[in-house]
């Protein structure tokens, strides 16, 4: 596995891959590798021939009073997993390669960065968008893997692609639990051993929501308030927000039908987390 940090480096090792008639496939992280970031490299690599990894903890999608400072970095070992898989170009840029003194240029994909994690975390859906638009640019993928744990991601990513023509298809892959349903997530580890057992409601309260609407309740109140109800049991637990929306616009949906998608977000503690499931 090749290790790159330099953006020049990037293209031409990118552009030598394509040029060679290869498929490319991207996966974009902040690192601290768990199953969930693993989940992408494996479906990378069984459709492309060439599987490239980010790692970047992107600054410019951090509020001030976020966690950028603290956020797990664990660089060897990320290497050592990578390289176990079978990825062929590990891209580890640093911040002043990404944005060098006197960058300018932000990616704003309008209405929906102010929705969902966009509404609690003002800027950070632009920050998400201009970092995904560079590295399309730079490595050019034919494919880039996200997850659905992040369903506003992907919302916002695939209405960027298709406004700005980026040809790039997206792929998005199924969300990895732990085994008690936890959703996996770099940020699982600030939770203490309470913390995360306190973590499970996120997960139940979605579980419930799936099951009324298996049952037939579709009015969207009712089941945001089924799932509310069930994180307001959890005094540890503050629900940031709970909808039920398109999964393309985001748009709030007063019936929930197949397809209509369910986030949550809550902290607990001081980690923000978040669920999502598809109906
Ligand atoms: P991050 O390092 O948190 O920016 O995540 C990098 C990519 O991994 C994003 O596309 C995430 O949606 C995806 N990802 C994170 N956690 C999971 C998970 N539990 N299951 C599937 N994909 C995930």
């Amino acid at each position: 596995m090749r290790l790159i940090e330099s953006i020049a480096e990037m293209k031409s090792a990118c552009r030598a891959a394509t040029l060679a008639g290869k498929t490319l496939g991207l996966v974009p992280t902040m690192g601290a590798l768990h199953e969930g970031h693993l989940s992408l490299v494996r479906e990378s690599r069984a459709q492309c021939e060439v599987t490239a990894v980010s790692i970047f903890v992107n600054p410019l999608q951090f509020g001030p009073n976020e966690d950028l400072e603290k956020y797990p970095r664990s660089l060897e070992r990320d290497y050592e997993m990578l390289r176990g898989l079978g990825a062929d170009i590990l891209f580890v840029p640093s911040v002043a390669e990404m944005y060098p003194p006197g960058a300018k240029t932000i990616v704003d994909v309008i209405d929906l960065s102010s929705k969902l994690d966009g509404g609690s975390r003002p800027g950070h859906f632009r920050g998400v968008a201009t970092v995904v638009c560079k590295l399309f640019e730079i490595v050019r993928p034919d494919r880039a893997y996200f997850g659905q744990k992040d369903a506003a991601q992907v919302a916002l990513l695939r209405k960027m692609a298709r406004d700005l023509d980026l040809d790039v298809e997206i792929v998005v892959c199924t969300i990895v639990r732990e085994a008690d349903g936890l959703a996996m997530s770099s940020r699982n580890a600030y939770l203490n051993p309470q913390q995360r057992q306190q973590a499970l409601v996120l997960s139940r309260s979605l579980q419930q929501i799936t099951a009324a609407f298996a049952g037939g309740e579709t009015d969207a109140g009712k089941l945001i308030e089924i799932g509310s109800r069930t994180i307001a049991v959890e005094p540890a637990a503050k629900l940031d927000y709970y909808v039920v929306v398109d999964p393309d616009t985001l748009e709030p949906r007063t019936q929930a039908t197949r397809g209509t998608l369910v986030a949550v977000a809550a902290w607990v503690g001081t980690t923000r987390l978040i669920d999502n499931t598809v109906l």
